[in-house]
This record gives structure tokens, C-alpha cells and sequence, in this order.
């Protein structure tokens, strides 16, 4: 059978320019058509759906996540949910993930590998959720902070620990690998400025994931090691906090994309320590918010390629919620709004090496679309609360039901 959405503003995610009472065909999980109303292409046979009013676009694609994070105030009480428990709470909130419009999410990082066991239960049909690629355990050298997220981390010192770490997680069923070119925020011990692995333990892993043709993703906020990591050959740099002239140049040299994970910050400075939000985590960015902001505007200026990134698990940055990146993206001037919409579809669907059967509405690719309740024109934050309707592989699934709640932190 073959449904048409007929009549609303259609994003179709190239970069292409909006189009008006547009007509969208999908059949068997794949877009037949997605352009201006026509009503000769629609066949006889056909279940048609009339939105005017509407927008529709592409389901997301949120690059950045940790799913078995709940988003509690003070991310070391997470350590107190046991791992069975967790993984429960896991599909309740890629259900809701989905729902809200997210169709697929990188997982970069996960405890004791509930993430494998969570792709399976969605994978068999248990249970609804987004297209999940992720990574199992982050590959991380010995460092003080790791235990905050306990579980979280696979330590590993030397290109041979190394090499086996990342088998590991490649053994699990990693659809990528991440690892830590620098320190962290989030844990007391972290120092984001300080690099971590090294450049050549870095090449182990990336030579380990091209054998079977992964991807790399590297947190890294220090410039220094965001240089070692993509001399190293990883394709994606988490957050990039300390970014200049000379990384932006070198990104576009080598086609790395930027995850900038805005969210994370700006979740935290505004609930902080009166909501609960540990101390040390907003002190240790105090100050680097400015010049951040204006790398990263210059870096988007410039042409770095950033994919859609929340880090969705962290402090009050609660699963369903992720498209409040793009709310900050777009009312902080970093991104008009179908930039941003690109960034989350196109953009993204390229960073994970998807984007020849992903992330746009054209002829053939797979008929993931979400539909909007208003016209996405100014503002993105129609996104957050009026997603009505969503389409995993051209099969509707529940409309959303967290409407901007937020869950309670248990
Ligand atoms: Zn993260």
C-alpha cells in the first residue's frame, strides 16, 4: 500500500528550498516521491493523508547519546540504579526518543553493555525504538574520573591493551568505536584540556575499526588532542570545546565532522547546583563558554560539517527532549533554521556513513519522516512538542507521548 502526505511544507533535507503544499510518497519502507503536489502520481490505490499546515521532514538523527543515562541532577546517583533496572528504563526512553521524532541515535558509550542487549530487544520487535549504532564501552587510558561512570569505561594503556579493548567492543557488535583524546567535564577527575590517549593508541583503534569498516568517534575537548585525534584518522570530534583557526582548517582538510553537544552545557549552567547539578562540573567551564561560542560560529562559518549531537543521558538532558540542540542552535544564531534541520538529517546521516539509504526525502531512501505540527519556518521549537506523527522505515509508529514532560528522577 502507498501512503501519501499530501498538502504540508516539505523539508527534504538536502538543503534544497522548502516546498509548499508538497506531496510525499512512501511504499515499503522507501520515499517513492517526495516534491510538489501532483495529484497524477498519486495511484489509485493509495492511502492519502491531507496536513496541511504541517511540516514534514526527515526523522532525526542524534549523533551523540548515552542511553542508559537517565539524566539525573548529580550523574554519579546513576551508579546506584543496578544494570538490570537500567537497561528496563533504556527501552522506556528510546521508546520515547523515537516517538519524539529521533529516528536514529549513536550511542557513544554505555554501562556493561546494556546498549547491545537494548539494540537486540528493539531489534526483535520487542519493543519500539530508533535505529540504534553504537559502541559498547569507551575505550579510555587509565584516568581518575572514570569510576563516576562506572561500567562506562574500558581503561587501556599501550597500543596492545589498546588494540585488544577495541576488539573487544568490535566483538560485542560495535557499529563504531569511541575513545577519549582528552579529559572530561563530568567527572571530578577529568581534565578537559589534557590529552589522553595517544595519537599512535588512537591510530590502533582506528586501524581495528577499519578492518571491518567502522567508524571512530573521539571525545575530545583540548586542542591538542583533538589534533592527535584526526591525525590519528577518527571521523567524528566530540564537543571540540578549545577549537581554533588552526583546528577548523585542519577538520575541512580532513573532512571531520564536529559534534558540538550544546545542550550539555546549557542544560546544566541552568539548572546548576540549586537543582542538584555538582559544582565542579559548572567551574571547570566557567569562563570557556564565550570563546567557544564564537569558534564554534566561525567553524560553521567557515564550513566545518557538525552533525546533530545532544549528549541526551546527561544532567536534566532527558531522552525525548533532543531536539532542544536545535532550539540552541537556531536561537542562539549559530545556524538558521534549515541549516540546523540539515545538520540533524543530511549532515548527520553522512557522519555515520549512512547517507546513501538515510537522512533525506528523496527517491529511494528509506521513508524515515517525522511530521510537524506548524510551519518550521523561524523557529525550531515546534520540534519539541509537536511532533504528531513518525515514520520508521514507512511504519507509523506511536505518536508522541512525553509532550515536554520531564521525568522524574528516580
Ligand atoms: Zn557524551
Amino acid at each position: 500500500m502507498i501512503t501519501a502526505l499530501k498538502g504540508a511544507l516539505l523539508i527534504d533535507g538536502t538543503g534544497k528550498e522548502p516546498v509548499n503544499n508538497s506531496l510525499l510518497l512512501m511504499e515499503n519502507g522507501r520515499i517513492l516521491y517526495a516534491g510538489p503536489d501532483n495529484p497524477d502520481r498519486i495511484p489509485g490505490k493509495a492511502e492519502i493523508i491531507s496536513l496541511e499546515g504541517k511540516t514534514v521532514l526527515p526523522g532525526l538523527i542524534d549523533t551523540h547519546i548515552h542511553m542508559d543515562l537517565h539524566g539525573m541532577a548529580n550523574t554519579f546517583e546513576e551508579n546506584l540504579v543496578e544494570d538490570k533496572l537500567r537497561a528496563i528504563r533504556t527501552v522506556r526512553e528510546m521508546q520515547d526518543t523515537l516517538y519524539s521524532g529521533i529516528t536514529t541515535v549513536r550511542n557513544v558509550g554505555s554501562v556493561n553493555h546494556i546498549d547491545f542487549a537494548v539494540k537486540k530487544a528493539i531489534a526483535n520487535g520487542w519493543f519500539e525504538g530508533p535505529r540504534i549504532l553504537t559502541c559498547g564501552k569507551i575505550i579510555s587510558m587509565t584516568t581518575a574520573g572514570n569510576e563516576y561512570f562506572a561500567g562506562m569505561y574500558r581503561e587501556a594503556d599501550g597500543c596492545d591493551e589498546v588494540r585488544k579493548a577495541a576488539r573487544e567492543q568490535i566483538k560485542a557488535g560495535a557499529d563504531f568505536l569511541k575513545l577519549m583524546a582528552t579529559g572530561a567535564y563530568m567527572n571530578p577527575g577529568g581534565v578537559p584540556g589534557a590529552s589522553q590517549l595517544s595519537r599512535e593508541e588512537m591510530a590502533v583503534v582506528v586501524e581495528e575499526a577499519r578492518k571491518v569498516g567502522l567508524r571512530v568517534a573521539a571525545h575530545a575537548h583540548g586542542k591538542e588532542g583533538i589534533i592527535n585525534a584526526i591525525r590519528a584518522g577518527v571521523h567524528t570530534i566530540e564537543h571540540g570545546t578549545f577549537i581554533d583557526d588552526e583546528v577548523i582548517d585542519l577538520m575541512i582538510d580532513c573532512g571531520v565532522y564536529l559534534v558540538p553537544t550544546l545542550s550539555a552545557g546549557y542544560l546544566m549552567e541552568k539548572y546548576g547546583p540549586e537543582r542538584g547539578v555538582p559544582s565542579f562540573m559548572l567551574e571547570k567551564s566557567r569562563g570557556e563558554d564565550r570563546r567557544f561560542r564564537e569558534n564554534l560560529c566561525r567553524a560553521i562559518e567557515a564550513g566545518v560539517k557538525v552533525a546533530f549531537g545532544t549528549d541526551a543521558g546527561t544532567n536534566y538532558n532527558f531522552h525525548g527532549r533532543n531536539a532542544l540542540e536545535l532550539v540552541i542552535l537556531v536561537e542562539q544564531g549559530y545556524m538558521e533554521p534549515l541549516q540546523a534541520i540539515n545538520s540533524a538529517t543530511r549532515v548527520s546521516a553522512e557522519a555515520l556513513g549512512l547517507a546513501e539509504w538515510l537522512g533525506t526525502l528523496e527517491e529511494g531512501k528509506a521513508a524515515d519522516v517525522i511530521v510537524v505540527n506548524g510551519v518550521l519556518d523561524k523557529s525550531l521549537a515546534p520540534l519539541l512538542d509537536k511532533v504528531e506523527m513518525v515514520y520508521t522505515g514507512g511504519r507509523q509508529v506511536r505518536p508522541a507521548l512525553t509532550k515536554g514532560q520531564e521525568y522524574e528522577l528516580i
